[in-house]
């Protein structure tokens, strides 16, 4: 009851704080596709070099950061600081070939064209010589769903190998886990940290497209590229000795070895009654490390609230990209204009709105850009350990990934719409600009685990990542598809992922960031904690 009442007092202020009304609209003004373009023109320009973490492009982009918070009228977040230093360390494996034995025979497999593998360990040679390698389902145990794939294998010391998602998207059937919708049992992340907890040598994920939600080139890619780890105290001993992917192609060809369809396979591995088996195989390799302890940095500024400084809304946006590296098309220098310039360009425009504001919010609002998202969300991690306003007062984190400048979207799309009641504050601020609020077409690919809200949910903090991208207000969704299609397949993380004055149209970034900034002012003016609902899997005793 208590939820629908702040619901309801969130309502009630969005029709009738007559007095801020003004204020809230000339604030709103600020957000304009001339003050976005300006930013990704600049974020996403060859001079930030990309934006790797350790890199002289980082020292750019945080110095800029510094500058363009400072003149929004943004106070240092960290004490007298802009910066919170993250201490981490890279790690950039790498391998010459990877050979599989059954028995008299020897397959040998190209890294990374076959085989996507790394060594999270912090040790400069990992030699692994002939792993068992153990074939278990989707790698999941979920007790709530009465499902445990590593029931009755014996896997310490060895390698699994696993069927990328979960059983509700190859069958359809909604009654298991989630249907088509991903849950975090079907995320790499969690397979990678499952299989450690069961003591694995090693696990390799099975590739496919629409279980990943994105094509082999990505797992690929980051296999070659430094890999960035939180320090840890145990040296990542804890996690498996190597960790990857095998392409779709070299997967179909084992198996088939051991007489096994890949497709028929995934099937089988859907019911329930099945159990995994030894392959019959055995994995060799040498991965060899270089390995370089590194502090990259949290950029971070506060204005703080009127009544209730202590408690804060945070909007993210990660300002790391993957820097200079592979040459596509004479191409070397990642700009990710993109991703993720554009939602960088947001959360400032969002910011500039703030502070333009007459009467300052009551609750503070924190401008957080996270480092080393791409690399498993380690920015926004350390900053959900280190927060500078107490988690129990961190209200919600409002964040934004890899906005596309295609323009007026009539659509909202919520990725993990049903998790928490910020959906229904969501749809009121989506009315108010003739816009209807839809779940995520695509949520078997994850979204919701994917980008630095989830640190915050992780926490057990209700948090946000909505954006318009499935239906375009002049052209309609299958216009809108195919303009998602051609990103993640020709621009995603590669170097073509750049600015194109010509192209890119802001006018629908423009009504994101007026959305996201009136969803944050009528929160940061109310005593609203947003609550998970009930079936989430991360609301506490279910
Ligand atoms: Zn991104």
């Amino acid at each position: 009851m208590k939820k629908i009442i702040s619901i309801l007092c969130l309502t009630v202020c969005f029709t009738a704080c007559k007095t801020s009304k003004t204020d809230i609209n000339k604030a709103i003004e600020n957000i304009s596709t001339s003050y976005l373009a300006g930013q990704v023109s600049e974020i996403g320009s060859d001079k930030f070099m990309g934006r790797q973490p350790f890199t002289e492009g980082e020292t750019i982009t945080i110095n800029y950061l510094e500058d363009q918070l400072k003149s929004l009228g943004f106070e240092p977040a960290f004490g007298e600081s802009y910066f919170q230093g993250v201490p981490m360390v890279e790690i950039l494996s790498s391998i010459n070939e990877v050979t599989v034995k059954k028995s008299s025979k020897i397959f040998k497999l190209n890294a990374p064209d076959d085989a996507a593998i790394i060594s999270p360990r912090l040790k400069k040679e990992n030699r692994i010589e002939d792993s068992e390698m153990i074939f278990a389902g989707f790698g999941i145990v979920a007790p709530e769903y009465g499902w445990n794939d590593y029931e009755g294998l014996d896997i310490k010391g060895k390698t699994v190998v696993v069927f990328v998602n979960d059983p509700g998207l190859y069958t359809g059937n909604t009654d298991l886990f989630k249907g088509r919708e991903m849950t975090y049992y079907g995320r790499w992340t969690y397979k990678y940290e499952e299989a450690a907890r069961q003591g694995a040598q090693g696990v390799i994920i099975i590739h496919e497209t629409e279980g990943a939600g994105y094509p082999y080139t990505i797992p690929r890619k980051s296999s070659i590229t430094s890999r960035f780890y939180l320090e840890s105290a145990d040296s990542n001993a804890s996690m498996c000795q190597f960790t990857g992917w095998f392409s779709a192609d070299a997967a179909a060809k084992l198996f088939n070895e051991s007489g096994y369809d890949v497709q028929k396979l995934r099937m089988e591995a859907c019911k329930k009654e099945f159990s995994g088996f030894p392959l019959d195989m055995k994995i060799s390799l040498n991965i060899r490390n270089s390995i370089r302890f590194n502090k990259s940095n949290n950029v971070a500024g506060i204005l703080r609230g009127s009544a209730k400084a202590d408690e804060a809304v945070v909007y993210t946006a990660h300002w790391d990209h993957f820097g200079i590296g592979e040459k596509e098309q004479g191409d070397s220098i990642y700009n990710g204009a993109v991703d993720n310039g554009t939602s960088m360009a947001w959360e400032l425009a969002i910011g500039k709105a703030f502070a333009s504001l007459k009467k300052r919010p009551e609750r503070s609002i924190i401008l957080l850009f996270p480092t080393a998202e791409e690399q498993g969300l380690l920015g926004s991690a350390y900053y959900t350990s280190h927060p500078i306003v107490p988690l129990k007062n961190t209200v919600t984190c409002i964040n934004n990934d890899g906005l596309l400048p295609i323009g007026r979207m009539k659509d909202v799309t919520i990725t993990g719409y049903g998790q928490s009641d910020l959906d229904s504050i969501v749809r009121i601020a989506a009315e108010g600009q003739g816009r209807y609020v839809a779940g995520d077409p695509d949520s078997h690919t994850g979204m919701y685990f994917r980008s630095d809200q989830f640190s915050f949910v992780q926490k057990g903090i209700p948090s946000l990542y909505c954006k318009g991208s499935n239906d375009s207000r002049e052209y309609g969704k299958e216009w809108a598809a195919l303009q998602i299609k051609d990103y993640i397949e020709n621009k995603y993380h590669r170097p073509a992922d750049n600015y194109d004055p010509e192209s890119f149209n802001f006018e629908g970034i423009v009504e994101d960031a007026a959305l996201a900034f009136r969803v944050g002012y009528e929160i940061a003016n109310s005593d609203f904690f947003p609550k998970w609902r009930k079936g989430s899997e991360f609301r506490m005793g279910k």
